[in-house]
């Protein structure tokens, strides 16, 4: 085993994705303007990452560090996770996605062993729990990105009872029952009585948003978005109320916003780097054509208004860090001039994913160009590795948080 090696990931084509990023960073021409929506670099049974070495001799990521454990991932992390605990990924978010909510790790372990238990096969469509896992995550914006996170205060809720007349009925259910009886009614009412509040609404709002009189602050745009994009055989689809009940959040380049268990959420629009754990349990509940479970989401939502931070991240030397609570990943970025070097040492198997520029990634003898087109790199634990930037540059590292005193 080498200390740093070319790692190749796993386009995902899911019909929401963009067609411009992902073909830009693979450098493959995408004439016939396929969706590529994510690519994944990681250990995940769905996408194994392809380390090659310098003679063409292909491995697949997961087996190197099953053959060496520790030497591959260090103590540490063997000990606490005896696995790659994360997965990076590169998003295009060009039609919104599913709202969705992810469950604690003490919950996933409990379902996850019940689905077994009954039977479901864990390819099955109404299969929820995909794994024992939790999936915290952290989502950098790459330039403007929206989204949907968690539920707004309880004064802003109020207000937009009073700004959306057709919604107004809400209002009742909000006060005196809360979060949890008003989502939860929302979210399990009959299909023809979502049907029959949100009809006059998506009749107001989507002709002003095919006139371009809406805008992406509005809750009205992404609403009359939803409906054009999901709202097919003549019902409406019922996220649309969640467009309303939560924040809608627009990050800038660079900055962040991590989803901890419990906070539903919904990515709106725009490209972005994603880590997550290592883990593909979503609960959804609508703006989505796959398995639908309203009740399984209520189960793991957090009914309060949701205290949120947009991340900029922690400058330390050139290396931008975005600190979360989560044990299983951290990301960070260098944006490197050219000519500017920055170095590393890694604390478990690092993945290095380049977003602009070219930068040479080198051990002390091995070195990887990085640059749209070619492999990413994976720097294994104990190793230390140095990037030099030929032009503006941006690079991405994903890797475990540092504890101290440990
Ligand atoms: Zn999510």
């Amino acid at each position: 085993m080498k200390g740093i090696a070319r790692l190749t990931g796993t386009v995902k084509h899911y019909d929401w994705g963009g067609t411009q990023l992902i073909p830009f960073l693979l450098q493959e021409d995408n004439k016939k303007q396929k969706p590529f929506a994510e690519y994944w670099l990681g250990v995940h049974p769905l996408a194994d990452g392809i380390v090659e070495d310098e003679t063409g001799g292909r491995q697949i990521l997961k087996d190197i560090i099953n053959n060496n454990k520790e030497q591959a991932l260090g103590e540490k992390v063997n000990k606490q996770f005896g696995d790659l605990p994360y997965l990076l990924k590169a998003m295009d978010v060009k039609d919104m996605l599913s709202i969705q909510v992810h469950p604690s790790k003490k919950a996933a372990e409990e379902e996850f062993a019940k689905e077994n238990a009954a039977g479901i096969p864990l390819t099955a469509g109404n299969r929820n729990y995909k794994d024992a896992n939790h999936k915290p995550e952290l989502a950098m914006a790459l330039s403007d990105f929206w989204l949907l996170h968690g539920f707004k205060p309880e004064a802003q809720l109020l207000k937009i009872f009073e700004q959306v007349k057709e919604i107004s009925g809400l209002k009742a259910l909000f006060q005196p029952g809360g979060y949890e009886t008003l989502y939860s009614r929302v979210m399990t009412m009959p299909q023809e009585e979502v049907d029959k509040i949100l009809h006059p609404l998506v009749s107001r709002i989507v002709p002003l948003y095919k006139e371009g009189k809406l805008d992406r602050s509005q809750e009205d745009f992404w609403a009359a978005r939803a409906a054009l994009t999901y709202s097919g055989n003549g019902h409406i689809d019922r996220g649309i109320f969640s467009v309303y009940l939560f924040n809608v959040l627009h990050l800038k380049k660079g900055q962040a916003i991590f989803q901890d268990a419990g906070i539903p959420h919904a990515y709106l629009e725009g490209p972005n780097v994603e880590i997550m754990a290592n883990s593909d349990n979503v609960l959804r509940g609508g703006l989505t054509t796959k398995h639908i479970d309203s009740k399984e989401l209520l189960k793991h939502v957090k009914f309060e208004a949701t205290k949120y931070e947009i991340l900029k991240g922690e400058w330390h030397g050139l290396e931008r860090i975005y600190l979360t609570k989560a044990p299983d990943f951290q990301l960070s970025s260098f944006e490197l001039d050219p000519g500017e070097k920055a170095g590393f040492t890694a604390g478990t198997t690092e993945i290095l994913l380049l977003t602009e520029g070219r930068v040479t990634v080198s051990d002390g003898s091995a070195k990887i160009e990085l640059a749209p087109g070619k492999p990413s790199a994976v720097v294994f634990a104990g190793q230390k590795a140095e990037l030099e930037a030929h032009t503006q540059s941006a690079v991405y590292r994903a890797t475990v948080p540092v504890h101290t005193g440990e």
